[in-house]
């Protein structure tokens, strides 16, 4: 894998995809999704230009971030993944975007575990938006009361909305999560006019082309930048 040719293919495709549905190129952002991946990988993207990185394992994301901070590489980091609370001090302290925020209690947690050196932690509401299986993610009748229990919170900046649907690849049904997703953002953006509400965190490798069409603002990509992973080693 190539993976400074394939951030630019990437990058290409994302620029392609706005403009056939007439958005600016750069609503969309890029997040490498670098877990199990070695920091080499991560380097060689942030030389080939790259900064935003999303981590799904705690202690992985950590031993990362402190590797390049030793470097003095500035990197931004995203942790995308299921959060227990006994690790949330360990993502207050390190990470500037915790995306996958579904609890109150974890909210509370992080803003008072956030360094008071530190920005505030930029955060993301986790909707639940298809799979009602799945445990990730709240209902999204929910999340109006989560965002002002947030709101009150000094050290957390609410951002956004984040969403996983179930991986289909029908596309009607694909839009169909990613509508009611752009439904729920502008309904946070009405609700709580002074906060910077500007990220829609949907669609990964496989739908991004539905969620950009459905109004996504940044797109999680791993394999079709880093290459499959090998879970075999971990
Ligand atoms: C792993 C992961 C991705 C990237 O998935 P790929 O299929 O490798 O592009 C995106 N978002 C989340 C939350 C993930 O866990």
């Amino acid at each position: 894998m190539n993976i400074q040719h394939q951030l630019q293919h990437i990058q290409q495709t994302i620029h392609t995809l706005c403009e056939q549905v007439h958005r600016p190129s750069n609503s969309v952002k890029l997040l490498a999704v670098s877990k199990t991946k070695p920091v080499s990988d991560i380097l060689t993207a942030y030389q080939a230009g790259h900064i935003a990185f999303g981590e799904n394992y705690v202690q992985e994301g950590v031993e990362k971030i402190q590797h390049f901070e030793a470097q003095g590489i500035k990197l931004e980091w995203h942790f995308i993944g299921p959060l227990q609370s006994n690790k949330s001090r360990l993502v207050a302290t390190h990470f500037d975007w915790m995306q996958t925020l579904d609890r109150v209690k974890i909210a509370q947690r992080l803003n008072e575990q956030r360094p008071a050196n530190k920005a505030p932690l930029n955060v993301l509401i986790q909707i639940n938006i298809s799979d009602e299986e799945s445990k990730s993610g709240i209902a999204p009748e929910a999340m109006l009361e989560l965002a002002k229990q947030i709101e009150n919170l000094p050290h957390l900046r609410l951002r956004g909305l984040m969403a996983i649907p179930a991986p289909t690849t029908d596309i009607t049904e694909q839009e169909k999560s990613f509508k009611k997703m752009a439904a729920l953002f502008e309904q946070l953006k009405q609700t709580f006019p002074h906060q910077p509400i500007d990220t829609l965190s949907m669609g990964m490798s496989e739908d991004m082309p539905s969620a950009i069409k459905c109004g996504s603002t940044m797109v999680r990509i791993g394999t079709a930048i880093f290459g499959e992973r090998d879970y075999s080693a971990k």
